[in-house]
Protein backbone atom coordinates (compact mmCIF):
# COMPACT_ATOMS: atom_id res chain seq x y z
CA UNK A 1 0.00 0.00 0.00
CA UNK A 2 1.32 3.39 -1.01
CA UNK A 3 0.16 6.65 0.88
CA UNK A 4 1.00 10.11 1.23
CA UNK A 5 0.20 11.84 4.93
CA UNK A 6 -0.80 15.53 3.63
CA UNK A 7 -0.45 17.92 6.43
CA UNK A 8 1.20 21.40 7.19
CA UNK A 9 4.29 21.66 9.64
CA UNK A 10 3.87 20.02 12.79
CA UNK A 11 0.61 18.59 11.88
CA UNK A 12 2.15 14.77 13.51
CA UNK A 13 2.96 13.37 9.94
CA UNK A 14 7.16 12.16 10.55
CA UNK A 15 5.59 11.05 14.16
CA UNK A 16 2.51 8.96 12.47
CA UNK A 17 5.33 7.61 10.03
CA UNK A 18 7.16 6.54 11.85
CA UNK A 19 4.78 4.73 13.53
CA UNK A 20 3.97 2.57 10.38
CA UNK A 21 7.16 1.92 9.21
CA UNK A 22 7.31 -0.18 13.06
CA UNK A 23 3.79 -1.61 12.83
CA UNK A 24 3.17 -2.06 8.90
CA UNK A 25 6.99 -2.55 7.59
CA UNK A 26 6.44 0.15 5.57
CA UNK A 27 9.01 2.64 4.17
CA UNK A 28 9.09 6.41 4.94
CA UNK A 29 10.02 8.85 2.74
CA UNK A 30 10.26 12.31 4.29
CA UNK A 31 12.18 14.55 1.45
CA UNK A 32 12.20 16.91 4.75
CA UNK A 33 14.97 14.26 6.04
CA UNK A 34 16.61 14.00 2.28
CA UNK A 35 17.17 17.79 2.22
CA UNK A 36 18.57 17.71 5.60
CA UNK A 37 20.84 14.67 5.00
CA UNK A 38 21.83 16.84 2.05
CA UNK A 39 22.61 20.40 3.62
CA UNK A 40 25.20 18.58 5.78
CA UNK A 41 27.06 16.67 2.95
CA UNK A 42 28.34 19.89 1.89
CA UNK A 43 27.89 19.03 -1.68
CA UNK A 44 26.18 21.84 -4.23
CA UNK A 45 23.06 20.84 -3.95
CA UNK A 46 23.08 20.57 -0.25
CA UNK A 47 24.43 24.59 0.20
CA UNK A 48 21.85 25.49 -2.38
CA UNK A 49 18.60 24.36 0.09
CA UNK A 50 20.32 25.37 2.89
CA UNK A 51 19.30 29.07 3.23
CA UNK A 52 15.95 28.57 1.43
CA UNK A 53 14.93 25.59 4.04
CA UNK A 54 15.93 28.36 6.76
CA UNK A 55 13.68 30.55 5.65
CA UNK A 56 11.00 28.50 5.59
CA UNK A 57 10.22 28.45 1.58
CA UNK A 58 9.88 25.75 -0.49
CA UNK A 59 12.73 23.97 -2.36
CA UNK A 60 12.30 23.41 -6.37
CA UNK A 61 10.40 20.87 -7.63
CA UNK A 62 13.06 19.37 -9.58
CA UNK A 63 15.49 18.93 -6.49
CA UNK A 64 12.65 17.21 -4.69
CA UNK A 65 11.41 14.84 -8.02
CA UNK A 66 14.78 13.78 -8.35
CA UNK A 67 15.40 12.72 -4.34
CA UNK A 68 12.17 10.70 -5.35
CA UNK A 69 12.82 9.03 -7.95
CA UNK A 70 16.13 7.86 -7.00
CA UNK A 71 14.19 6.49 -3.64
CA UNK A 72 11.49 5.05 -5.61
CA UNK A 73 13.42 2.73 -8.12
CA UNK A 74 14.58 0.90 -4.67
CA UNK A 75 12.68 -1.95 -2.69
CA UNK A 76 8.98 -1.19 -1.69
CA UNK A 77 8.88 -3.36 1.25
CA UNK A 78 5.05 -2.73 2.27
CA UNK A 79 4.64 0.14 0.72
CA UNK A 80 5.58 3.90 0.89
CA UNK A 81 4.42 6.66 3.10
CA UNK A 82 5.06 9.80 1.27
CA UNK A 83 6.18 12.62 4.43
CA UNK A 84 6.09 16.14 3.52
CA UNK A 85 5.64 14.99 -0.53
CA UNK A 86 4.19 15.98 -2.56
CA UNK A 87 3.68 19.95 -1.62
CA UNK A 88 3.11 21.66 -5.12
CA UNK A 89 0.55 20.31 -7.99
CA UNK A 90 3.51 19.74 -9.90
CA UNK A 91 5.04 17.16 -7.33
CA UNK A 92 1.53 15.15 -7.14
CA UNK A 93 1.83 14.97 -11.47
CA UNK A 94 5.22 13.78 -10.73
CA UNK A 95 4.78 11.18 -8.65
CA UNK A 96 1.92 9.75 -10.64
CA UNK A 97 4.16 9.62 -13.46
CA UNK A 98 6.95 8.28 -11.17
CA UNK A 99 4.40 5.19 -9.73
CA UNK A 100 2.65 4.75 -12.86
CA UNK A 101 6.15 4.11 -14.34
CA UNK A 102 6.80 1.01 -12.06
CA UNK A 103 3.30 -0.19 -12.36
CA UNK A 104 2.17 0.69 -8.57
CA UNK A 105 -0.43 3.29 -7.03
CA UNK A 106 -1.21 5.49 -4.96
CA UNK A 107 -3.93 4.07 -2.46
CA UNK A 108 -4.94 6.69 -0.07
CA UNK A 109 -3.80 10.24 0.66
CA UNK A 110 -4.49 10.84 4.68
CA UNK A 111 -5.16 14.76 5.18
CA UNK A 112 -3.89 15.33 8.93
CA UNK A 113 -6.40 18.58 9.97
CA UNK A 114 -4.36 20.39 12.52
CA UNK A 115 -5.16 24.35 13.29
CA UNK A 116 -2.51 27.17 13.58
CA UNK A 117 -2.45 27.23 16.92
CA UNK A 118 -1.72 23.47 17.88
CA UNK A 119 0.97 23.84 15.25
CA UNK A 120 2.86 26.78 16.37
CA UNK A 121 2.89 24.75 19.92
CA UNK A 122 3.87 21.66 18.31
CA UNK A 123 6.74 23.19 16.34
CA UNK A 124 8.50 25.33 19.11
CA UNK A 125 8.43 22.55 21.22
CA UNK A 126 10.00 19.63 18.83
CA UNK A 127 13.23 18.18 19.33
CA UNK A 128 14.56 15.12 18.08
CA UNK A 129 17.59 12.58 18.87
CA UNK A 130 20.18 13.53 17.01
CA UNK A 131 21.53 9.68 16.70
CA UNK A 132 18.57 7.91 15.91
CA UNK A 133 15.99 10.38 14.78
CA UNK A 134 13.12 9.78 17.19
CA UNK A 135 10.55 12.77 17.72
CA UNK A 136 10.63 14.64 21.18
CA UNK A 137 8.48 17.62 22.30
CA UNK A 138 8.66 19.70 25.63
CA UNK A 139 5.30 19.07 26.37
CA UNK A 140 3.66 16.74 24.64
CA UNK A 141 6.23 13.65 24.25
CA UNK A 142 9.42 14.24 27.20
CA UNK A 143 12.05 11.11 27.24
CA UNK A 144 11.73 9.69 30.71
CA UNK A 145 15.00 10.91 31.55
CA UNK A 146 15.81 14.60 30.51
CA UNK A 147 17.96 14.77 27.37
CA UNK A 148 18.39 11.31 27.34
CA UNK A 149 16.86 9.48 24.17
CA UNK A 150 14.74 6.22 25.03
CA UNK A 151 15.13 4.60 22.43
CA UNK A 152 18.73 4.52 22.10
CA UNK A 153 19.90 5.88 25.48
CA UNK A 154 22.37 9.08 23.71
CA UNK A 155 22.44 12.57 24.51
CA UNK A 156 22.34 14.14 21.38
CA UNK A 157 19.13 16.47 21.39
CA UNK A 158 18.70 18.92 18.82
CA UNK A 159 16.50 21.22 17.86
CA UNK A 160 15.77 22.46 14.14
CA UNK A 161 17.36 25.95 12.42
CA UNK A 162 13.71 26.30 10.89
CA UNK A 163 11.65 25.44 14.04
CA UNK A 164 11.07 28.92 15.18
CA UNK A 165 8.17 31.15 14.98
CA UNK A 166 9.27 33.64 11.97
CA UNK A 167 10.52 30.80 9.35
CA UNK A 168 7.21 28.95 10.41
CA UNK A 169 5.04 31.82 9.61
CA UNK A 170 5.89 31.44 6.27
CA UNK A 171 6.14 28.00 6.17
CA UNK A 172 2.83 27.79 7.57
CA UNK A 173 1.82 30.38 4.27
CA UNK A 174 3.87 28.50 1.70
CA UNK A 175 1.45 25.50 2.68
CA UNK A 176 -1.48 27.22 2.58
CA UNK A 177 -0.54 28.31 -0.96
CA UNK A 178 0.77 25.92 -2.32
CA UNK A 179 0.28 22.60 -0.95
CA UNK A 180 -3.36 22.98 0.35
CA UNK A 181 -4.98 22.54 -3.42
CA UNK A 182 -3.52 19.41 -3.29
CA UNK A 183 -6.37 18.66 -0.35
CA UNK A 184 -8.92 19.04 -4.00
CA UNK A 185 -6.62 17.13 -6.29
CA UNK A 186 -6.84 14.37 -4.34
CA UNK A 187 -10.30 14.75 -3.14
CA UNK A 188 -10.93 14.76 -7.00
CA UNK A 189 -9.39 11.63 -7.78
CA UNK A 190 -11.28 10.15 -4.58
CA UNK A 191 -8.27 8.76 -2.36
CA UNK A 192 -8.57 11.68 -0.25
CA UNK A 193 -9.42 10.74 3.18
CA UNK A 194 -9.38 13.35 6.71
CA UNK A 195 -8.15 12.39 9.72
CA UNK A 196 -8.50 15.00 13.08
CA UNK A 197 -5.41 15.36 13.97
CA UNK A 198 -5.44 17.00 17.63
CA UNK A 199 -5.80 14.38 19.55
CA UNK A 200 -3.07 12.40 21.50
CA UNK A 201 -0.03 10.85 19.18
CA UNK A 202 -2.26 7.51 20.19
CA UNK A 203 -5.64 8.57 19.29
CA UNK A 204 -4.10 9.64 15.66
CA UNK A 205 -2.62 7.09 15.41
CA UNK A 206 -6.14 5.20 15.55
CA UNK A 207 -7.69 7.39 13.41
CA UNK A 208 -5.27 6.81 10.48
CA UNK A 209 -5.62 3.00 10.72
CA UNK A 210 -9.25 4.10 9.95
CA UNK A 211 -8.14 5.81 7.20
CA UNK A 212 -6.31 3.34 5.83
CA UNK A 213 -8.88 0.43 5.93
P1 LIG B 1 7.69 20.01 8.38
O1 LIG B 1 8.12 18.99 9.39
O2 LIG B 1 7.66 21.39 8.93
O3 LIG B 1 6.46 19.65 7.62
P2 LIG B 1 9.76 19.13 6.49
O4 LIG B 1 10.77 18.49 7.35
O5 LIG B 1 8.86 18.25 5.72
O6 LIG B 1 8.90 20.16 7.36
O7 LIG B 1 10.44 20.15 5.49
C1 LIG B 1 11.36 21.12 5.94
C2 LIG B 1 11.73 22.06 4.78
O8 LIG B 1 12.31 21.29 3.71
C3 LIG B 1 10.54 22.78 4.15
O9 LIG B 1 10.21 23.99 4.83
C4 LIG B 1 11.09 23.05 2.74
O10 LIG B 1 12.02 24.12 2.75
C5 LIG B 1 11.86 21.77 2.44
N1 LIG B 1 11.02 20.73 1.82
C6 LIG B 1 10.71 19.51 2.34
N2 LIG B 1 9.95 18.80 1.50
C7 LIG B 1 9.75 19.58 0.40
C8 LIG B 1 9.04 19.42 -0.82
N3 LIG B 1 8.34 18.30 -1.09
N4 LIG B 1 9.07 20.46 -1.71
C9 LIG B 1 9.75 21.58 -1.45
N5 LIG B 1 10.44 21.80 -0.33
C10 LIG B 1 10.46 20.82 0.60
P1 LIG C 1 5.48 17.02 11.02
O1 LIG C 1 6.33 15.88 10.54
O2 LIG C 1 4.09 16.99 10.44
O3 LIG C 1 6.12 18.35 10.85
P2 LIG C 1 6.07 15.97 13.71
O4 LIG C 1 5.66 14.54 13.61
O5 LIG C 1 7.52 16.28 13.69
O6 LIG C 1 5.28 16.84 12.60
O7 LIG C 1 5.42 16.55 15.05
C1 LIG C 1 5.68 17.89 15.48
C2 LIG C 1 5.88 17.90 17.01
O8 LIG C 1 4.64 17.61 17.66
C3 LIG C 1 6.87 16.88 17.54
O9 LIG C 1 7.56 17.45 18.64
C4 LIG C 1 6.00 15.70 18.01
O10 LIG C 1 6.59 15.00 19.10
C5 LIG C 1 4.72 16.42 18.44
N1 LIG C 1 3.48 15.66 18.14
C6 LIG C 1 3.23 14.88 17.07
N2 LIG C 1 1.96 14.38 17.12
C7 LIG C 1 1.40 14.89 18.25
C8 LIG C 1 0.10 14.74 18.88
N3 LIG C 1 -0.86 14.01 18.32
N4 LIG C 1 -0.10 15.40 20.03
C9 LIG C 1 0.88 16.16 20.60
N5 LIG C 1 2.10 16.34 20.05
C10 LIG C 1 2.38 15.71 18.90
ZN1 LIG D 1 17.90 8.17 20.06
Amino acid sequence: MNIILLGPPGAGKGTQAKRLVDERNMIQLSTGDMLREARTSGTEMGNKVAAIMDAGELVTDEIVIGLIEEKLAGDAGGGFIFDGFPRTLAQADALGELLARKGARLDRVVEMQVDDDELVKRITGRFTCGNCGEGYHDEFKRPKTPDVCDVCGESQMKRRADDNEESLRTRLMEYYKKTSPLIGYYYAKGNLKGVNGLGSIEEVAAEIAGALE
